[in-house]
């Protein structure tokens, strides 16, 4: 079984948002799908899940706080009413264009743990890293995992080179399964690859060993494209 999950960043309306988790709920339940399918849309249509009986809702992000005065943020108040228990948290978006550090990452880690929340923590280098080698990729990874407890139960992880997300530029299959295994080595949890993952190249990618699934921005946001995705892996 894969875990495919979809990150909408800041795409779609509460409107088409409703229409695509009713298609993909609709196309899991005919297609007698089996893997985890996860669907992160905005903060805003974090309640369009009302038919989602075959899939996963998640927050792209959240403070780490049941409430109180963080102007901007939603809470565990606000999540809790939809139901939501998972949450994204790491992604290189956040980490390189918002500006968050390990440390407000891992605290954030850490409230949601103390939660129950499934987590799917992303990590990933930036070009410059990459180009560096493999062992500097590695030891730059490593540092994505400080203050982060990799025991826990409901982590899941999602290996994302920033200098593949959203750039049409995929991580090759070397690439994946070197640092899937380096990462697997030490951290024993379902491992997704993210970075351009497309139509075309979610069957190769998900079955390379230590890939446990894939969490998908770009080719996920058309549903006859997610479709066609989770046909691909089933
Ligand atoms: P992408 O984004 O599929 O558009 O590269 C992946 C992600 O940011 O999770």
């Amino acid at each position: 079984m894969k875990i495919i999950a979809s990150n909408f960043k800041t795409n779609h309306t509460r409107k088409s948002t409703a229409s695509f988790i009713e298609e993909i709920n609709g196309f899991l339940e005919e297609n007698k799908i089996e893997n985890e399918v996860i669907v992160f849309p905005t903060a805003t249509s974090l309640d369009s899940f009302s038919t989602a009986s075959n899939l996963t809702i998640g927050a792209q992000n959240a403070y780490a706080v049941d409430k109180g005065s963080f102007t901007g943020e939603i809470g565990t108040e606000q999540l809790d009413e939809f139901g939501i228990k998972t949450i994204l948290i790491g992604h290189s978006e956040r980490r390189h264009i918002l500006g968050e550090s390990q440390e407000n990452i891992a605290k954030k880690y850490e409230f949601y743990k103390s939660k129950g929340y499934k987590i799917v923590y992303c990590i990933g280098e930036p070009l410059e890293v990459k180009q560096s080698g493999l062992e500097k990729t590695l030891e730059y990874i490593y540092e994505q995992f400080v203050g982060i407890d990799t025991n826990y139960e409901n982590l899941i992880l999602a290996y994302e080179p920033v200098w593949a997300i959203g750039t049409g530029v995929t991580a090759t299959t070397d690439d994946i399964i070197k640092v899937h295994s380096a990462i697997k080595e030490k951290i024993d949890k379902p491992l997704l690859y993210g970075g351009s993952v497309k139509v075309e190249n979610v069957k190769e990618i998900c079955s390379l060993d230590g890939v446990d699934g894939a969490l998908i921005g770009t080719a996920s946001w058309n549903a006859n494209d997610f479709k066609q995705i989770l046909e691909n892996t089933k």
